[in-house]
C-alpha cells in the first residue's frame, strides 16, 4: 500500500506531467472528482449540487506557484469565481490555500491578497475558509488569520486532528467557524500522531470540544462513517441543534452517503475543486485511497 501511495505522490509532484495535463481537459476519470476546468462549467456543477440541498465550498486548483505574477493570476481567478457565484446567487464560498496566493513568496503580499478576497466576499456576507496545508505553512497561516480577525468576521480555518496540540487550537478558535479534519500531510512523530486509532481519537475529541465549548459553527470534514455516526449520536445526546454543524465531503466521494445524510436532515457541504491544474489533486486522491483507481478504469473502459 505504501509503495502505491508513494508512486501516486511522485506522479503528483511531476511538473512536466502537471504542465501537460493543463492542455488536456479532465482525463482518466478526473471529471468525477473535479467540478470543471473553467468558471462557467464549475458554476453549473455548483448549481446542481445546490439543487440537491447541499452547499459548496470551491477550491481553485493551482500548483507550483513560485512568483508574484502567478500568485496574482490565481487571486484574480478566485475573485472572478466569487463574483460569478454572487451574481448567480449560489450557496457557495471559497476555500483558499494561502501558498497559492503568495504565502511562501512574501507574507505581506499574501496578506493583501487574502484581504482583497475577503473584502469582495464580504459584500454578500460570504464566508472564506483558509485551508490548512503542511506544518511549514501552519504558523504563518494562523498569523495571517489572527490579523484578519481584527477586521473581518467572514473568515475561518481548518484544524488538523493529527497534531498533538490540535485541542489547544480548537480552544483558541472556539468561537470561529472552523473545519475539523484528520490531516492530510506527512508530518513527523515529534509533531503529530502517526497511527489511525490515535488520529481518530484526537479527531473525535476535537469535534466534541468544538461542538460543546464555543459559539462557532463546526464543519466536520471526513468520509469516515464511524466518525460521522458517532458525532450524530453525540450531538443528539448533548441536545446540540443540527444547525450548529455540518458535514463536508469531497466532490465525487461517497455521493450516496452525502445524499443519505441530507435526507436524514443534516447539513452537507461539498468541497468542489476546479481549474485546469487538476492533475496533482487527482493523483493525491489516488494516493490517499487506491480504491479510487476504479474511477480511472471506468473512464478508460467507457470512453
Ligand atoms: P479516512 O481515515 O481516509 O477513512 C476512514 C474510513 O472511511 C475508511 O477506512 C473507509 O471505511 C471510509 N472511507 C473513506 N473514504 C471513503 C470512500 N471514498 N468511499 C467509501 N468509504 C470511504 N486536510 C488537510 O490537512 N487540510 C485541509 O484543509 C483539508 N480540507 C479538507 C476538506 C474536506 C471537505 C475533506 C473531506 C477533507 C479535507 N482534508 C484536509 C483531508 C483530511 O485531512 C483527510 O486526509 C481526508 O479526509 C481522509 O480522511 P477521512 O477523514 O476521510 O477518513
Amino acid at each position: 500500500m505504501g509503495v502505491v501511495r508513494d508512486v501516486f505522490i511522485g506522479l503528483s509532484e511531476n511538473k512536466t506531467l502537471n504542465d501537460a495535463s493543463k492542455q488536456m481537459g479532465l482525463r482518466f476519470g478526473a471529471k468525477k472528482v473535479v467540478g470543471g476546468t473553467g468558471i462557467e462549467d464549475t458554476l453549473e456543477c455548483i448549481s446542481s449540487i445546490n439543487d440537491q440541498g447541499m452547499s459548496v465550498t470551491f477550491d481553485n486548483l493551482g500548483e507550483f506557484i513560485s512568483d508574484k505574477n502567478e500568485a496574482t493570476k490565481e487571486k484574480n481567478n478566485i475573485l472572478k469565481m466569487i463574483e460569478r457565484v454572487q451574481e448567480e446567487g449560489l450557496t457557495a464560498y471559497p476555500s483558499v490555500k494561502l501558498s497559492q496566493i503568495g504565502l511562501h513568496i512574501d507574507e505581506e503580499f499574501c496578506y493583501n491578497n487574502i484581504k482583497e478576497i475577503l473584502t469582495v466576499a464580504k459584500k454578500t456576507n460570504m464566508f472564506v475558509n483558509l485551508d490548512m496545508e503542511n506544518f511549514v505553512s501552519k504558523a504563518p497561516t494562523l498569523v495571517i488569520l489572527d490579523r484578519l480577525l481584527q477586521e473581518f468576521d467572514n473568515v475561518g480555518t481548518v484544524i488538523q486532528a493529527y497534531y498533538y496540540d490540535a485541542k489547544k487550537d480548537v480552544r483558541k478558535y472556539k468561537d470561529l467557524q472552523v473545519r475539523l479534519v484528520k490531516g492530510a500531510y506527512k508530518e513527523p512523530s515529534t509533531l503529530a500522531y502517526q497511527n489511525k486509532a490515535d488520529i481518530d481519537q484526537s479527531f473525535f475529541e476535537i469535534i466534541k470540544s468544538h461542538l460543546l465549548e464555543g459559539n462557532g459553527f463546526t464543519s466536520i470534514a471526513t468520509h469516515d462513517h464511524n466518525i460521522i455516526e458517532k458525532t450524530i449520536r453525540f450531538a443528539e445526546s448533548e441536545n446540540i441543534s443540527t444547525d450548529q454543524y455540518e458535514f463536508q465531503m469531497l466532490y465525487g466521494f461517497r455521493k450516496d452517503y452525502q445524499e443519505e445524510l441530507v435526507e436524514r436532515g443534516y447539513n452537507m457541504c461539498v468541497y468542489v475543486p476546479f481549474g485546469t491544474d487538476w492533475y496533482a489533486y487527482f493523483m493525491r486522491r489516488l494516493a490517499e485511497r487506491p480504491q479510487n483507481l476504479n474511477l480511472v478504469v471506468k473512464s478508460v473502459t467507457t470512453n
